[in-house]
């Protein structure tokens, strides 16, 4: 059975939300959020204490977790006199599952180091349908000790966990991973409209490309779900998306590496995210091929 530990959760959000539903089940449970209401209601349903600054939340834990938009709203949230850091003791650990920037996380991991507190950056994949199934892929950045600290508490919540290296290894493979489902998006949006438009319909174009090797998981699971059916949940904000190609992007910039294709998506995204608004979902820029081929992807 695992130890039942003090646990703080910052950023109950669409995925960090079901995430923390996993911790207060196993954990003594404080959560903090921007918007106190949402906060509030958390602990109501799932016996978690709602704090009233991320200082609070800091205090006595052992470790705490942030799920925000990008590694400058984690900055945001550790500084000041209300800010967690002021809060964190000597021994604790942060883990960031926010998909955030590799060299933020570095500056973050090697502040907190200076007062004994660990830094491991989580971030994760699998989706709000895998977070509430506790089924998430979580890649891991940091020492192996504070990553052999933190594991039995992402076990709670991930199917797949994989240390991947140093602080900041964690987001630069998230960053890139979800440039890939970009392309793909990109791509596919092209590749059906295209298609719809020289006479193959969506639904059998699918079918083909699903038993053969041009496969996706935007192929085999997105598009049939979501864009075929009409659906569009929102789960993933575009601009969740676009932030995590910028940071690829920079990254290989920052590197000296040509990245003609996932700059290519970078760009179609930031064009689709200025059309579409921050709350679409990343899906959605589908619906601007289709308004390119004035047609709609039904079948
Ligand atoms: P949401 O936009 O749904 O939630 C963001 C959370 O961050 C909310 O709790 C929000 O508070 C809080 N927040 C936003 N800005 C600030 C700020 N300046 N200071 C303090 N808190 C702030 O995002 P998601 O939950 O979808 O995503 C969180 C992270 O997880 C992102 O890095 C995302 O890329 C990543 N991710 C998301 C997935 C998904 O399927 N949704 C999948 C995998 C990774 P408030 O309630 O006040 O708005």
């Amino acid at each position: 059975m695992t130890e039942r530990l003090r646990v703080g959760f910052a950023g109950l959000g669409a995925i960090g939300r079901p995430i923390a539903v996993h911790l207060a089940r196993r954990h003594d449970l404080a959560v903090w959020n921007r918007t106190s209401a949402r906060a509030e209601a958390f602990a109501g349903e799932h016996g978690a204490r709602r704090v009233e600054t991320p200082r609070e939340l800091a205090q006595g834990r052992d470790v705490v977790f942030t799920c925000l938009p990008n590694t400058p709203e984690v900055e945001a949230v550790l500084r000041g006199p209300d800010g967690m850091e002021a809060g964190l003791s000597a021994g604790a650990i942060l883990v960031d599952l926010t998909s955030g920037i590799p060299e933020g996380s570095r500056a973050i991991a090697a502040r907190l180091g200076r007062s004994g507190v660990g830094f491991v950056d989580a971030p994760v994949s699998g989706g709000t349908a895998g977070a509430e199934a506790g089924t998430l892929t979580i890649m891991v950045g940091g020492k192996g000790a504070d990553v052999g600290r933190v594991r039995p508490l992402l076990e709670a919540f991930g199917r797949t966990i994989v240390h991947v290296g140093p602080v900041g290894a964690g987001h630069a493979l998230k960053a890139v991973h979800n440039a890939l489902i970009a392309v793909h998006l990109c791509a596919l949006g092209e590749a059906l409209t295209g298609l719809a438009r020289a006479g193959v319909a969506p639904r059998p174009a699918l079918e083909v490309i699903n038993a053969a090797n041009g496969r996706s998981f935007v192929s085999e699971r997105l598009v049939p779900e979501r864009v075929l059916t009409r659906a569009w949940p929102r789960t993933f904000r575009l601009a969740l998306l676009d932030k995590d190609v910028r940071i690829a992007c920079d990254m290989m910039a920052g590197l000296g590496l040509e990245h003609p294709v996932i700059g290519t998506a970078g760009r179609l995204l930031g064009e689709a995210r200025a059309e579409l608004g921050e709350e679409a979902d990343h899906v959605e820029i589908i619906k601007r091929h289709e308004r390119l081929a004035g047609l709609e992807l039904v079948g």
